[in-house]
Formats: C-alpha cells, structure tokens, sequence
C-alpha cells in the first residue's frame, strides 16, 4: 500500500513537471473506483490549467484554475505513470497535457479514489476535516506532540498511528521511529517527558525523510506510487527483524502485536 513517504515522492514528480500545464483530454474508462467517479469528470478538466500539486496526509490534491482541486488517492495499489504506452485493463484515467505529457492512473484493486472539490472546501470537507497534524510540518513539533497526547493511556505507537493526530506514520515508520527515540511502543502515551516528545518528533521525521529521498532517487519518467519502498526498505533496524540482533548489542528485537498489527522494537534501548 502506497504509505506518505511514496505519495510525497510522487506529488514532488508531479510538482516537477506538471505545473502551469493544461489538460487537453481525459479519458475515463470506468465510473468508478473505490466511490464513484465525479460527474462529468472528463469535461470539467478539460481545458483547466493545474496550478500546483498538494498532499494532505496520503492525498495527492490538484489544484485547477477555476477554484476546484481534484483529490487523488491510491488505496492500496494505485500509481501514477509519466507518458509511456497504455498500462492495460488497469489504467482507469488517463490525461493527457497541451504540452504532450500523458498522466496515467493505475490501480488494478480499485481502492483508489478521485473526486471534484471546491479548493476552499478542502479543509471542512469529509476526506479532511478528521485528519491530524502533517507530520513533516512545522507545526509538527515536541510540544504540539505532548499537546496531542496529554492525558491519552492508549499505547505511544498506537497513538502515533492515529490519524486523526499526525498523519501519515504507518506501521513501518511507527516501530522504526520510536526505536530511533528510544522510547517503549508500549509505554503510555499521555507520560511523555518534552524531551522525550521532540525526541520521538525528529525520530518520525527523519524515518519519513529517509524514506521519501530512497524512492526519490529511482524516479526518472516513472512516478513511482507503487507501495514499494526502494532502498529504505533495506536500512530498517527494527521492522521484520524480530530474533536479530539490536544494533544496541544488549538484546534482540522483540515483535509483538498491538491494535491487531505488529510492532517491532528492542526491550533493552526502548524505554
Ligand atoms: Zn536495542
């Protein structure tokens, strides 16, 4: 599944070439993905100029010319791909720019979504009025972290995943981030110490950053939204390792489950 870090590559891709173009056609070859697709959708793009490319949490946001953005976003197998040949059964949307730049949506699961909202509605409207804070923001910050979790018993890694917090940290960057905090995924949340907290923030920050230059350095005309993780994937020092070796050298990683996912971490660093 296409986590934060893919989407921001892919919007950084987006933001790289397509700004200041004009849809010339779109082809819709379906009438729906996970919801059904906006009415109309091909003629209301046509001819609209694409200011800039957003993300909010894992949506990907186009913003048009006339006061609308189309909302883009993956579910768990969709990704978008520069020029090219057609992709087959599974490219549901293409669009195609003045300029000759061909955009093609694929998403063989169909949990993807696309939708017309008026830009200034973004932030009330039912995809974002629930979502938390952006991670790699600058509002983003230990005490905001401690602002958010006060008085919380729940579990620190399962309240880092919740959404309606800070968006964004999955499974992988959970576990990973508060073992380079050095913090217990088990410990409770609301008793962090300021410390504690900015330490965890520049954790999650950094694992988010480390991931999204990784799938940075593969792109060329593939926008790579793919649910793949590129060269991160190899630098994890908890996740998938239970039974090896802590880098710490006192223990080995431990997994256990909470919220019904697994959490990795080390009981000898992670207090
Ligand atoms: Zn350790």
């Amino acid at each position: 599944m296409p986590e934060l870090p893919e989407v921001e590559t892919t919007r950084r891709a987006l933001e790289r070439r397509l700004p200041g173009a004009r849809f010339a056609r779109v082809v819709q070859r379906r009438s729906d993905l996970r919801f059904p697709l906006p009415a109309r959708l091909a003629s209301r793009l046509r001819g609209r100029r694409l200011e800039g490319v957003r993300r909010r949490a894992k949506y990907l946001l186009f913003d048009l010319d006339d006061g609308m953005t189309m909302v883009m976003h993956f579910g768990m197998s969709g990704r978008l791909v520069f020029d090219g040949s057609p992709l087959g059964a599974h490219e549901h949307l293409t669009f195609d720019f003045e300029d000759g730049t061909v955009l093609r949506f694929n998403d063989p699961r169909r949990f993807g979504m696309v939708d017309l909202v008026a830009t200034a509605d973004l932030e009330r409207h039912r995809w974002f009025a629930h979502l938390g804070l952006e991670p790699l923001g600058t509002e983003f910050d230990g005490a905001a972290l401690m602002s958010l979790l006060a008085g919380r018993s729940l579990a620190l890694k399962l309240a880092i995943m919740d959404q309606r917090l800070v968006v964004g940290v999955g499974n992988i960057y959970a576990s990973e981030s508060l073992h380079r905090a050095r913090l217990s995924p088990r410990r409770s949340a609301g008793w962090l110490k300021p410390a504690q907290a900015t330490r965890l923030v520049d954790a999650i920050k950094a694992v988010l950053g480390e991931a999204i230059d990784g799938g940075g350095s593969s792109l060329r005309d593939y926008v790579q939204a793919s649910g793949e993780l590129g060269n991160f994937q190899r630098c994890f020092r908890v996740y998938e390792r239970a039974g090896e070796p802590c880098a710490c050298g006192r223990s080995v990683v431990r997994r256990i489950v909470q919220g019904g996912r697994a959490t990795y971490f080390c009981p000898a660093c992670q207090r």
